[in-house]
């Protein structure tokens, strides 16, 4: 490495997504010197989420981002329909409503803020290693752009590159997973029909699937559907879609919703599973968005995740000045607030989706519950990481008195 070239910035993120681009953004604003680098040279469509949850939204206005979500061409949709059929409005305390958009476009609006924030930004560009402080030598990470290789110094490196983190794997910290052992199929949809505002979000009422629909405001919608017996291979290959459809159908969203959807773009398969590490930082190495630690899509969490992320990281850097005590600090929150969505998220996932007779009894007792008093059901949408995770919130959320507490954020590999 004694001939390679190297550079110095406070602030070298690799990645250049949700996550990497945001917290470019807020180090930048606050006066560091950063790059990000991006291995694409144009972000596509990767089937990657685009409902902005409620509190996400109000991350965005919290961050003052507004502007580049709406360049991005960003839509409130604000009602959603359930199996009751009946729209409900969703909102946080604030009132701030779910937002839909072309992912690829969202990246490259934040990524165009960053460089106009004044962070360098380096693409296309691979980064082939990444490596903590070690030896009184900082972090460092290795990139290669045009057939160069090239050494970028910092005092902080934020890895920011996804589920398939470089960064995660050289950090060495403890990693775990929950499996769901769920599968989802998305794809983009173009000609959906009835009203832009609201999306669909529909349960089969014996956990045997979910389909979920939202309308961009721009033509297109981003449809899901889970089915519990479907393979990744029932989604490929030339009758792919028609299964997709057929699902969608069979969940009950409406006939003039769907009745001249087209494909638009690719039809992926994800495994619903949530895998995480423990306190993301160390020796100079802090990791972001899905790279920290990934949500299970049914639930639509991991961008405003990546976004609270950032901004926490960005808070700790600006109120400790230094990099280490910044670091712990932003590891010890996202520690906090990943665990209560988690879990949130694992209790639904639990009740809604178990097979057989006792779990029917199990949602029906909560559904009544529900019904007698709404606040039972926890708000995961409005409030997030502001929710209780108590044995008494569960029990709330259950309708029952005398249930042990299953999920209290603990790692489970089932
Ligand atoms: C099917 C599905 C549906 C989802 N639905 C929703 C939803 O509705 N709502 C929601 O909030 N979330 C949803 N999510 C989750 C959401 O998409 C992610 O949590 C979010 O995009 C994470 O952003 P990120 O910036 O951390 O990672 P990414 O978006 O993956 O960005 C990582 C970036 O790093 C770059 N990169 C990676 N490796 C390298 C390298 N070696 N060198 C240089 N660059 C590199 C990549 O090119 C990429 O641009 C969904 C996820 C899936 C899979």
């Amino acid at each position: 490495m004694r001939n390679t070239p190297s550079s110095q910035f406070d602030v070298v993120v690799t990645g250049g997504g949700i996550a990497g681009s945001t917290a470019a953004i807020l180090l930048a604003r606050a006066g560091a010197s950063v790059a990000v680098v991006e291995r694409t040279a144009v972000f596509r469509d990767r089937v990657r989420g685009e409902w902005l949850a409620p509190w996400g939204a109000a991350e965005v206005r919290r961050l003052g981002l507004g502007e580049v979500f709406e360049r991005a061409g960003a839509h409130s949709l604000p009602w959603n329909v359930s199996r009751s059929g009946r729209p409900r409005y969703q909102a946080t305390p604030e009132g701030d409503v779910p937002l839909t958009f072309s992912h690829p476009r969202v990246q490259e609006e934040l990524l165009a803020e960053a460089r106009s924030a004044g962070a360098t930004v380096i693409r296309p560009a691979l980064v082939e290693a990444v490596a903590p402080r070690q030896h009184g030598h900082g972090p460092s990470v290795t990139i290669q752009r045009q057939g160069r290789r090239e050494v970028l110094r910092a005092s902080l490196v934020v890895g920011a590159d996804g589920r398939s983190s470089l960064a995660r794997k050289v950090a060495g910290l403890a990693e775990h997973t929950h499996r769901s052992s769920r599968m989802l199929a998305g794809v983009l949809l173009g000609n959906v029909g009835g009203p832009g505002d609201r999306s669909h979000f529909l349960i089969r009422p014996r956990g045997e699937g979910l389909t979920m629909i939202y309308p961009r405001g721009d033509g297109y919608a981003r449809g899901y559907v889970f089915l519990p017996d479907a393979t990744e291979a029932d989604f490929r290959g030339p009758d792919g879609f028609a299964f997709f459809m057929e699902a969608a159908r069979a969940s009950g969203i409406p006939e003039d919703v769907l009745e001249h959807v087209t494909q638009e773009g690719p039809l992926a398969g994800f495994v619903a599973d949530d895998s995480w590490v423990d306190h993301p930082y160390r020796d100079g190495l802090a990791l972001v968005g899905d790279a920290a630690g990934v949500s299970d899509p049914t639930w639509g969490m991991g961008m405003s995740l990546a976004l609270l992320d950032a901004r926490t990281l960005a808070e700790a850097w600006i109120a400790e000045g230094a990099v280490e005590p910044a670091g712990h600090h932003y590891a010890e929150q996202r520690d906090r607030y990943y665990r209560t969505v988690r879990t949130v998220e694992n209790w639904q996932s639990d009740l809604l989706f178990s097979p057989g007779e006792e779990a029917d009894q199990r949602r029906l007792r909560a559904a009544r519950g529900w019904s007698q008093d709404p606040t039972r059901f926890p708000d995961l949408n409005g409030r997030g990481p502001d929710l209780e995770t108590s044995e008494a919130a569960y029990r709330r959320f259950l309708g029952l008195d005398d249930v042990a507490l299953r999920y209290a954020g603990e790692p489970v590999t089932a």
